[in-house]
């Protein structure tokens, strides 16, 4: 074992591929359907809001997809990025237990959500597209891909969940100033918006709602393209260059996970730090646990039912098989802004069903203690989103302090706070509540599932 802190990959060392976890599953993931007929869709159907490329990748079953050239040579701003022994929070909770931490918070736009980003604007540039439509909300992966839109010389157009609009004026400014016009959603702009707002003039919006909005307005315009910063097939392969960095970190440390942790709101960062290690895991290589960990207040692995849904409230996306709580699911007002999809990646809920990864809930109140021992201890501030996989972790090193076993932890810091402090000030001043969804809401929303035959 190695006693360093920190480990440093050279920018050669960037993966040359992206890591495809369809090539390896036993069972493929259940077909997509189209939504009006119920019937498995092909690449065609996609083809109004993506480009080949990304459709070539969301149905891929190739183990190694190549990372363009100009994509590696973007990522080497920031990428690899290092990984870290969480040696002071291993003290402050006085376990047996070895933590260690990858930071996707070195990215330029503050999370690891610009590895999507930048491949996502790489390939509809390559197509000739002039203007990608997207929705945020937090304003994470809305501020990654105007950074990436502007790297590629494209115009970006950014739905952002109302409530966030009018909380996170931070957020939107740093869209504005990488060059992307950014609309408050429900928006007038568009059918889908203008609906919501003739029944509630005063809603404060939903990724729901901003999807609707965004495809509605992609298929609009004949140079313009959607994108998407989680749940599909292709937004998870793009992350993957998280864990496959981590494994050679891994080695270089002289240690191997027994648990790999991260947090879920589509599935992205966990996928991307998790799915590399299932693969060797799948290939025969050592075992080890996948810990998903949600927000209590938008619990759709832990809570969710595995069922055909709508990507959106307007249900204008193919129906997928997820774990969710149904398109019409409002999550209450809580801090982790990335969290609040009512669904999750198809992938990572296959892989959950398939007894390859674990996940949990855990209440808004404990994310955030987490969050400010971790900052206390290692001196990196997390987004909210990310104190959930920090949550997890201290959970694991508690454990392993109870049963005395020192097992090795590894988790995902998927992003820095820097944006998010006024959720800090709020835990501060005793602001924030925990908050369970209740049962009967959950109820409500997914006796809106669509009616799939029994069969699919
Ligand atoms: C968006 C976001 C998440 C949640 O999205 P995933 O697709 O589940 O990764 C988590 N952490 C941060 C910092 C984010 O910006």
């Amino acid at each position: 074992m190695n006693d360093s802190i920190k480990f440093l990959l050279s920018e050669k060392e960037i993966p040359h591929t992206w890591y495809n976890i369809a090539a390896d599953l036993k069972t493929p993931p259940p077909t997509v359907l189209h939504p009006g007929t119920f019937e498995p869709i092909g690449p065609a159907d996609l083809a109004p809001i993506f480009t080949d490329a990304i459709i070539a990748q969301e149905v891929s079953t190739e183990r190694d997809i190549p990372i363009p050239g100009e994509v590696r040579e973007i990522y080497k701003q920031w990428r690899p990025s290092p990984l870290y022994r969480a040696r002071r929070l291993e003290k402050a909770l006085d376990t047996p237990a070895r933590i260690y931490y990858k930071n996707e918070g070195v990215s330029p736009a503050g999370s690891h959500k610009l590895n999507s980003a930048i491949a996502q604007a790489y390939y509809n540039k390559a197509a000739g597209v002039k203007l990608l439509i997207t929705e945020t909300g937090a304003g994470q992966w809305g501020s990654s891909l105007a950074l990436a839109c502007n790297m590629f010389n494209l115009a970006c157009e950014v739905y952002m969940v109302k409530v966030s609009y009018n909380q996170k004026p931070y957020r939107r400014a740093l869209m504005q100033t990488y060059g992307a016009k950014v609309t408050a959603s429900p928006s007038d702009q568009t059918a889908a918006g203008r609906e919501i707002l003739a029944q509630d003039p005063n809603s404060n919006g939903s990724l729901g709602i901003a999807i609707s909005e965004a495809v509605e307005e992609a298929t609009q315009h004949p140079d313009s393209k959607y994108a998407l910063g989680s749940v599909l097939n292709h937004v998870l392969l793009h992350q993957t260059v998280i864990g496959m960095e981590a494994i050679k970190q891994m080695e270089l440390a002289g240690d191997e996970p027994d648990v790999v942790v991260a947090c879920t709101g589509g599935g992205s960062n966990f996928a991307g730090m998790v799915f590399p290690f299932i693969g060797r895991q799948l290939q025969g290589g050592r075992k080890l646990r996948a810990l998903a960990v949600e927000p209590d207040a938008c619990p759709s692995l832990t809570r969710g039912k595995y069922a055909y849904d709508f990507g959106d409230t307007a249900h204008l996306t193919p129906l997928v098989k997820m774990h969710t709580l149904g398109s019409t699911f409002m999550p209450r007002g809580f801090h982790s802004g990335g969290l609040r999809y009512h669904g999750m990646a198809p992938l990572v809920s296959h892989v959950v069903e398939q007894g390859l990864a674990e996940a949990i809930g855990v209440p808004q109140l404990e994310a955030f203690a987490a969050g400010v021992q971790f900052a206390r201890a290692e001196g990196i501030v997390p987004a909210p989103e990310a104190n959930h996989a920090v949550a997890g972790a201290i959970r694991e090193a508690l454990r392993c302090k109870e049963s005395g076993k020192s097992e090795t932890i590894l988790f995902n810091l998927s992003g820095h706070g820097h944006f998010d402090m006024p959720a800090y000030i709020d835990y501060f001043a005793g602001n924030l509540i925990d908050y369970a969804h209740p049962e009967e809401e959950i109820a409500m929303a997914l006796a809106g599932l669509p009616p799939i035959p029994a069969q699919k």
